[in-house]
């Protein structure tokens, strides 16, 4: 049988950050100039001027002004990063509605159901990329409403994105990464093997600098030597995770797209109570718990949060929720903790015993952080937190995760 699959297009802006504060400022344009973490005190993204001159993220600050001492930073305005990126998505959502958010400035876009495109339309599409010329039917189709896609969103909003056009996730993933920026990369049906094959190991999500020198001392250098060492030769290195390794080396990947606008944008949980609950600490304690399952999984999937809400509903069924987001993305629950109660009280105004309790986080960002640069007090704390982490992993009980180790609070009502 044969299947129909449609192609996946994954965008991905450039130098995100960095390039919004450009095209909302013209005195920050052509010159080398970066965005700068508050909370961590390093560089968040920085402009293409600056990484020719060696910035790159996640650097520390006081190191890229070292090196660059002409480099301007500014503090990061992620309301206005937001407000692109929906602009962004926006324009994708008028394409499809199939359209995965997976981070602030990347995402994923089915091509299923595009409409066919007269033949006029097709001309000038050649004019950049690899493969223009051997581009044929729908996929040349496809890359001309990409093409559209990436003009619109630099004549509107003066950035440029990176595109990549392939049957799978990973594929169009990293395709969209290669010729960064303003890039697009188009694979064909069935290259996706040979594509993958010379492209060097870090080019493979998943596989991180540690993983990468195991297998360098080996003599894996490319995704192609991954194939070629086979099952047996990678069984040492990614155990259980073999095959899986290997498929995705050979160019496999059957990930769907996660639809639906909460899904890829949100974590969130919420508990129904049995009987109703008007203990007010009782309900902080509960929050918390919540808080303590949800920023594990954050963290796992390298992910950040700006945004806290915290919901609950009344036992007469009226619901009601609040929400407060940080200057800056954070993944620890000590910047999250201190927020409870002062929301609880916000929000719990009537005098009525409540039916449910929901947290969840959104406004999701990508870590950039390697903590291991950088040692300070948060740093320590984040080590710590890893290292819960890894033990509730190991032993957790009954399955349910988060519960060899609870944080104090838990157990002795207090923050
Ligand atoms: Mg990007």
């Amino acid at each position: 049988m044969h299947v129909l699959n449609h192609p996946i297009v994954h965008l991905d802006a450039d130098a995100f950050f960095a390039s919004v504060e450009q095209a909302a400022d013209r005195r920050l344009r052509g010159i080398p100039m970066a965005v700068g973490g508050l909370l961590r005190g390093i560089i968040a993204s920085a402009s293409y001027e600056a990484r020719s001159r060696g910035i790159y993220t996640p650097m520390s600050t006081q190191r890229a002004l070292k090196l660059c001492p002409d480099l301007t930073v500014v503090p990061g305005q992620y309301e206005l990063y937001e407000e692109f990126s929906d602009n962004i998505f926006g324009l994708c959502e008028n394409i499809t509605p199939m359209v995965e958010r997976s981070s602030i400035d990347e995402g994923y876009m089915s091509t299923a159901g595009w409409p066919e495109l007269g033949v006029d339309s097709w001309k000038g599409i050649d004019r950049r990329g690899p493969g223009g010329a051997a581009l044929r039917g729908r996929y040349r189709q496809i890359a001309h409403r990409v093409h559209q896609l990436d003009d619109e969103i630099l004549r509107w909003m003066k950035i440029t994105v990176s595109t990549g056009v392939a049957g799978n996730k990973l594929v169009s993933n990293v395709a969209s990464k290669l010729r960064k920026p303003h890039g697009f990369v188009m694979v064909p049906p069935g290259a996706e093997q040979a594509f993958l094959s010379p492209l060097p190991v870090r080019r493979m999500p998943g596989i991180g600098p540690s993983m990468g020198g195991r297998i360098a001392a080996i003599g894996v250098k490319t995704i192609g030597d991954l194939v070629r060492l086979g099952a047996d030769g990678l069984r040492p290195f990614f155990g259980s995770m073999t095959d899986h390794v290997l498929n995705r080396a050979r160019g496999v990947d059957h990930t769907p797209l996660s639809l639906g606008r909460g899904d890829a944008k949100s974590y969130g949980h919420q508990q129904t109570f049995q009987e109703d609950i008007g203990d007010f600490e009782q309900v902080v304690r509960i929050a918390k718990g919540m808080i303590d399952e949800l920023l594990p999984k954050i963290r796992k999937d390298k992910k950040q949060a700006r945004t806290l809400t915290l919901r609950i509903r009344y036992n007469d069924m009226v619901d009601t929720t609040h929400q407060r987001s940080m200057q800056e993305p954070a993944d620890l629950e000590d910047d999250f903790y201190p927020w409870v109660r002062p929301m609880l009280r916000k929000l719990w105004t009537r005098r009525v015993p409540l039916r449910l309790v929901g947290v969840s986080f959104s406004h999701i960002y990508d870590t950039q952080v390697q903590p291991e640069l950088f040692h300070n007090g948060r740093v320590r704390r984040r080590d710590l937190v890893r290292a819960v982490d890894e033990i509730n992993a190991k032993f957790n009980r009954g399955g349910k995760p988060g519960s060899a180790i609870k944080r104090a609070c838990h157990l002795f009502g207090k923050s």
